[in-house]
């Protein structure tokens, strides 16, 4: 499947600006792994991973993400505090500084692409001081033939120096790392950061805006899988929410677990060629698919192992966030090329700390165009013993902080497109049951993949009063049976035991959905708004 014989080809980086460096040019995965361990930066896992520390960084830095204000995006992108703006001056002289950091240096180049359907190929070179962060490139992005190799020419490059450091007062920057995207150069340049997450959200952030601005494609951050039929589900969803865990599914054909675009032309990709799977607390019992990516190819980051190499994933002395990346052939059950029909079906995940929303709900169109502008999903707050009270967090799209644009405008592309491709669209909560974070439990897995089991097969019944509840404050559908499911867990309230704690939270939660939304009522039709909770605190 995967051709590893590499026909030499020398490039030169002078174009850059990056002089007289050490050059590896598209390095197999075996050589990566290989000079990582070498130089130090990792070890071999006893699966056969390459394991790795990301260093200061262990997850992405929203705040130093910048785009710089210029000709093409100065109208058009949603400034604020996540699209933070950069001065085009400041931008030259930065990449000045970080091309002379990597010149004399060795370098890491990588060729590949984004984007599974060939009308949206966008060709990526990316520039990386280490080793394994080149692998990564290699693991995500889309792998070219040898000869879409030959005559490569790079549209978005990725130039990525963890070693070098910005200096603010000079710079422009917040602090020492950085991510800025520039829409004129096609240039991404990552500073003073080894998180390799910086390196694929960078790419989508720019796909967020390229693809509906110029290509008329719907970006969305969501997982997508392929039933036998060729019904495709696509999963959105904040961090956490189950994005990568519940698309793996043995039973259907992996599309992707993160980036997708939808075309006017009726279909799904995805937009790169690999996983990036959270590997807290995994097990090989429970998720079956990625513990077994988990080999020779893979990157583990983060994680604690003992002195035989065996990880042990309850470990966070590092980080929550710890992370596995591997190509997306490491699942068995794929879907090649990564494409499939309109979608049949949607979720939207959430884990609700609150532990007051259904585990799976029904929503109608105005519903559902209402939870993908509110992007609801909880933090819970700390570990420190004692807090257990749950923060919401709202993120439009599900996927904010990639969303160059107004989120309107991803949202009414989704509602047109669902109209038209006519999809069932389900809101699950892989959150709280029986109360909320730090009283109830997590949802148990095996229940949510039989819900959404359910979902897929249409073994939910039909939108009447037989088969659903309309739950009295959040105005969703709640099914009354689902194979698989005990039918107490199927009803938030009945869970919770204590009607008066239950609707008390679940109003504490509509007003936290009210006051997110006051930003989008002036844009907001009348139906949408109709959509949102319809019970407000006594
Ligand atoms: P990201 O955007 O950061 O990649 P994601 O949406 O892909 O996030 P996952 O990597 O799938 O999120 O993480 C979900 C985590 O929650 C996993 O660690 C999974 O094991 C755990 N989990 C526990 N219970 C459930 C559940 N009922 N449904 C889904 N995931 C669950
Ligand atoms: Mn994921």
């Amino acid at each position: 499947m995967v051709n590893h014989t590499q026909k030499t080809k020398t490039i030169s980086l002078d174009n850059y600006g990056i002089k007289n460096a050490k050059i590896n040019y598209q390095l197999i995965p075996d050589q990566l792994h290989a000079e990582t361990i070498a130089k130090g930066q990792g070890v071999e896992a006893s699966s056969g991973a390459l394991a790795v520390n990301t260093g200061e960084f262990t997850g992405r830095s929203p705040q130093d993400r910048f785009i710089v204000k210029d000709d093409i995006t100065k109208d058009k992108v949603w400034w604020g505090n996540i699209n933070i703006p950069f001065e085009s001056e400041k931008f030259d002289k930065l990449y000045d500084k970080i091309t002379d950091y990597l010149s004399g240096k060795e370098v890491y180049v990588r060729d590949s692409y984004a984007c599974a359907d060939p009308n949206y190929k966008t060709n990526i070179r990316v520039i990386n001081e280490y080793p394994w962060s080149n692998m990564f490139a290699y693991n995500m992005f889309l792998r070219p033939t040898e000869e879409e190799l030959q005559d490569f020419s790079p549209e978005w490059t990725v130039i990525n120096a963890p070693g070098f450091m910005a200096v603010p007062e000079e710079d422009g920057t917040r602090q020492h790392n950085f991510a800025i995207l520039n829409f004129t150069k096609k240039t991404a340049i990552i500073g003073g950061t080894g998180y390799t997450g910086e390196i694929k959200k960078g790419i989508f952030s720019a796909l967020n805006f390229e693809l509906p601005v110029f290509k008329n494609t719907l970006p969305m951050h969501c997982s997508a899988n392929v039933g036998n039929d060729g019904d495709t589900a696509i999963f959105f969803g904040l961090s956490g929410t189950g994005k990568t865990t519940l698309s793996t599914d043995a039973n259907r054909s992996l599309i992707g677990d993160d980036e997708h675009g939808w075309t006017n032309e009726n279909t799904v990709f995805n937009f790169e060629g690999g996983c990036y799977a959270k590997v807290i607390n995994l097990s090989q019992e429970q998720e079956p698919e990625i513990y077994g990516a988990i080999k020779k190819g893979a990157i583990l980051e983060n994680v604690i192992m003992d002195d035989k190499g065996n990880v042990d994933f309850a470990d966070t002395s590092i980080t929550q966030n710890t992370r596995v990346s591997y190509p997306i052939y490491h699942i068995e059950n794929i879907k090649t090329p990564s494409i499939g029909k309109n979608p049949k079906n949607i979720f939207f995940l959430t884990a609700d700390a609150f532990g007051v929303l259904p585990p799976i709900s029904k929503l109608t169109p105005s519903q559902a165009a209402y939870h993908f502008i509110s992007g609801y999903t909880a933090k819970v707050a700390g570990t420190e013993a004692g807090v257990v009270e749950p923060v919401p967090s709202f993120s439009a799209c599900f996927g904010a902080p990639f969303m160059p644009l107004h989120p309107t405008e991803y949202a009414d592309m989704l509602s047109k497109k669902m109209k038209d491709a006519g999809v069932n669209v389900w809101l699950v909560n892989t959150g709280w049951t029986g109360g909320p974070y730090g009283v109830g439990t997590r949802m148990k897995l095996k229940y949510t993949r039989a819900m959404i089991n359910a979902a897929l097969n249409g073994d939910l019944g039909d939108y009447t009063y037989e088969d659903y509840h309309i739950h009295s404050v959040f105005g969703v559908a709640q099914p009354r049976t689902c194979p698989g499911v005990p039918t107490e867990v199927l009803s938030p309230r009945k869970t919770w035991n204590d009607d008066k704690a239950y609707y008390t939270m679940a109003f504490k939660l509509t007003n936290a959905f009210r006051e997110n939304f006051k930003k989008f009522e002036s844009y907001a039709s009348e139906e949408i708004r109709r959509g949102g909770p319809q019970r407000y605190a006594f």
